[in-house]
Protein backbone atom coordinates (compact mmCIF):
# COMPACT_ATOMS: atom_id res chain seq x y z
CA UNK A 1 0.00 0.00 0.00
CA UNK A 2 1.65 3.13 -1.01
CA UNK A 3 1.62 6.33 1.47
CA UNK A 4 2.49 9.07 -1.58
CA UNK A 5 0.88 10.61 -3.82
CA UNK A 6 1.11 13.79 -6.23
CA UNK A 7 -1.47 15.97 -7.01
CA UNK A 8 -1.45 19.29 -9.59
CA UNK A 9 -4.04 22.42 -8.83
CA UNK A 10 -4.55 23.03 -12.73
CA UNK A 11 -4.15 26.73 -14.74
CA UNK A 12 -8.42 27.47 -14.08
CA UNK A 13 -8.24 26.69 -10.16
CA UNK A 14 -5.11 28.91 -9.75
CA UNK A 15 -6.63 31.61 -12.42
CA UNK A 16 -9.89 31.56 -10.28
CA UNK A 17 -8.31 31.57 -6.77
CA UNK A 18 -9.05 28.56 -5.52
CA UNK A 19 -5.53 27.74 -4.98
CA UNK A 20 -6.39 28.47 -0.88
CA UNK A 21 -9.21 26.72 -0.37
CA UNK A 22 -8.24 23.07 -2.41
CA UNK A 23 -5.01 23.24 -0.10
CA UNK A 24 -7.83 23.42 3.04
CA UNK A 25 -9.55 20.41 1.56
CA UNK A 26 -6.33 18.27 1.05
CA UNK A 27 -4.90 19.45 4.88
CA UNK A 28 -8.69 18.86 6.70
CA UNK A 29 -8.87 15.43 4.71
CA UNK A 30 -5.89 13.98 6.97
CA UNK A 31 -3.30 14.48 3.44
CA UNK A 32 0.36 15.84 4.85
CA UNK A 33 1.98 18.04 2.24
CA UNK A 34 5.95 16.59 2.01
CA UNK A 35 6.77 18.92 -1.19
CA UNK A 36 4.92 21.93 -2.54
CA UNK A 37 5.91 24.39 -5.51
CA UNK A 38 4.21 26.87 -7.51
CA UNK A 39 5.21 26.88 -11.40
CA UNK A 40 4.39 27.41 -15.22
CA UNK A 41 4.71 24.05 -17.40
CA UNK A 42 5.89 24.93 -20.85
CA UNK A 43 4.11 23.24 -23.62
CA UNK A 44 7.37 21.03 -23.80
CA UNK A 45 7.27 19.78 -19.92
CA UNK A 46 2.85 19.79 -20.24
CA UNK A 47 3.51 17.74 -22.90
CA UNK A 48 5.87 15.37 -21.60
CA UNK A 49 3.96 15.01 -18.56
CA UNK A 50 0.92 13.93 -20.11
CA UNK A 51 3.27 11.44 -23.17
CA UNK A 52 0.54 8.77 -21.89
CA UNK A 53 -2.32 10.43 -23.66
CA UNK A 54 -0.45 11.38 -26.91
CA UNK A 55 -2.81 9.49 -29.08
CA UNK A 56 -6.02 10.64 -27.93
CA UNK A 57 -8.17 13.11 -29.54
CA UNK A 58 -7.79 15.86 -26.63
CA UNK A 59 -3.99 15.81 -26.04
CA UNK A 60 -3.15 19.08 -28.43
CA UNK A 61 -6.11 20.86 -25.85
CA UNK A 62 -5.01 19.24 -22.73
CA UNK A 63 -1.10 20.50 -23.60
CA UNK A 64 -2.49 23.98 -24.51
CA UNK A 65 -4.48 24.13 -21.28
CA UNK A 66 -1.69 22.77 -18.81
CA UNK A 67 1.04 24.89 -20.07
CA UNK A 68 -1.61 28.45 -20.17
CA UNK A 69 -0.72 29.64 -16.38
CA UNK A 70 0.50 28.58 -13.24
CA UNK A 71 -0.23 25.74 -11.21
CA UNK A 72 0.86 24.22 -8.06
CA UNK A 73 2.47 20.72 -7.93
CA UNK A 74 2.59 18.69 -4.46
CA UNK A 75 3.61 15.48 -3.23
CA UNK A 76 0.98 14.35 -0.51
CA UNK A 77 1.45 11.64 2.18
CA UNK A 78 -1.42 9.96 4.23
CA UNK A 79 -2.39 5.97 4.31
CA UNK A 80 -3.46 5.06 1.25
CA UNK A 81 -2.70 7.99 -0.53
CA UNK A 82 -3.48 7.52 -3.72
CA UNK A 83 -7.14 6.00 -3.88
CA UNK A 84 -8.26 7.99 -0.69
CA UNK A 85 -7.17 11.54 -3.22
CA UNK A 86 -8.92 9.71 -6.34
CA UNK A 87 -11.87 9.91 -3.84
CA UNK A 88 -11.38 13.47 -2.58
CA UNK A 89 -10.69 14.85 -6.41
CA UNK A 90 -13.86 13.05 -7.74
CA UNK A 91 -14.44 11.89 -11.19
CA UNK A 92 -12.48 13.10 -13.98
CA UNK A 93 -16.27 14.72 -15.35
CA UNK A 94 -17.29 16.82 -13.06
CA UNK A 95 -20.42 16.53 -14.20
CA UNK A 96 -20.33 13.00 -13.02
CA UNK A 97 -18.12 14.08 -9.73
CA UNK A 98 -19.65 12.85 -5.88
CA UNK A 99 -21.03 15.89 -4.18
CA UNK A 100 -18.23 17.76 -1.93
CA UNK A 101 -15.33 16.81 -3.93
CA UNK A 102 -12.69 19.09 -5.06
CA UNK A 103 -13.92 18.86 -9.01
CA UNK A 104 -17.93 19.01 -7.76
CA UNK A 105 -16.57 22.25 -6.33
CA UNK A 106 -14.43 23.36 -8.47
CA UNK A 107 -14.22 22.40 -12.31
CA UNK A 108 -15.87 23.66 -14.92
CA UNK A 109 -15.80 20.51 -17.30
CA UNK A 110 -13.84 17.13 -18.45
CA UNK A 111 -11.08 19.31 -19.87
CA UNK A 112 -10.74 22.12 -17.30
CA UNK A 113 -10.98 19.73 -13.84
CA UNK A 114 -9.14 22.06 -11.44
CA UNK A 115 -6.74 18.94 -10.33
CA UNK A 116 -4.52 15.89 -11.05
CA UNK A 117 -4.15 13.09 -8.76
CA UNK A 118 -2.05 10.20 -9.64
CA UNK A 119 -3.73 7.04 -10.66
CA UNK A 120 -1.30 4.44 -9.22
CA UNK A 121 1.38 4.28 -6.52
CA UNK A 122 4.06 3.35 -9.60
CA UNK A 123 2.85 7.01 -11.23
CA UNK A 124 2.74 8.80 -7.87
CA UNK A 125 6.48 7.97 -7.95
CA UNK A 126 7.48 9.29 -11.43
CA UNK A 127 5.27 12.52 -11.21
CA UNK A 128 6.59 13.14 -8.01
CA UNK A 129 10.13 12.91 -9.53
CA UNK A 130 9.27 14.90 -12.71
CA UNK A 131 8.58 17.90 -10.42
CA UNK A 132 10.99 17.33 -7.26
CA UNK A 133 14.63 16.35 -6.65
CA UNK A 134 15.14 14.14 -3.68
CA UNK A 135 16.11 17.07 -1.92
CA UNK A 136 12.68 18.62 -2.28
CA UNK A 137 10.52 15.83 -0.86
CA UNK A 138 10.11 16.19 2.74
P1 LIG B 1 -7.80 11.84 -14.55
O1 LIG B 1 -6.89 10.71 -14.13
O2 LIG B 1 -9.10 11.86 -13.78
O3 LIG B 1 -7.12 13.21 -14.52
O4 LIG B 1 -8.24 11.58 -16.06
P2 LIG B 1 -7.44 11.03 -17.35
O5 LIG B 1 -6.13 10.44 -16.95
O6 LIG B 1 -8.41 10.20 -18.12
O7 LIG B 1 -7.17 12.34 -18.22
C1 LIG B 1 -6.15 13.25 -17.90
C2 LIG B 1 -6.65 14.66 -18.07
O8 LIG B 1 -6.94 14.88 -19.44
C3 LIG B 1 -7.97 14.97 -17.35
O9 LIG B 1 -7.83 15.25 -15.99
C4 LIG B 1 -8.47 16.15 -18.15
O10 LIG B 1 -7.82 17.38 -17.77
C5 LIG B 1 -8.03 15.79 -19.57
N1 LIG B 1 -9.12 15.12 -20.31
C6 LIG B 1 -9.62 13.88 -20.13
N2 LIG B 1 -10.62 13.62 -20.98
C7 LIG B 1 -10.76 14.75 -21.75
C8 LIG B 1 -11.63 15.12 -22.82
O11 LIG B 1 -12.50 14.36 -23.25
N3 LIG B 1 -11.46 16.39 -23.34
C9 LIG B 1 -10.51 17.26 -22.87
N4 LIG B 1 -10.40 18.48 -23.44
N5 LIG B 1 -9.67 16.93 -21.87
C10 LIG B 1 -9.80 15.71 -21.31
Amino acid sequence: MSNRTFTMIKPDATEKGHTGAILKMINEAGFRIVAMKMTHLSRQKAGEFYAVHKERPFYGELVEFMSRGPITAAILEKENAVEDFRKLIGATNPAEAAEGTVRKLYASSIGENAIHGSDSDENAKIESDFFFSKLEQF
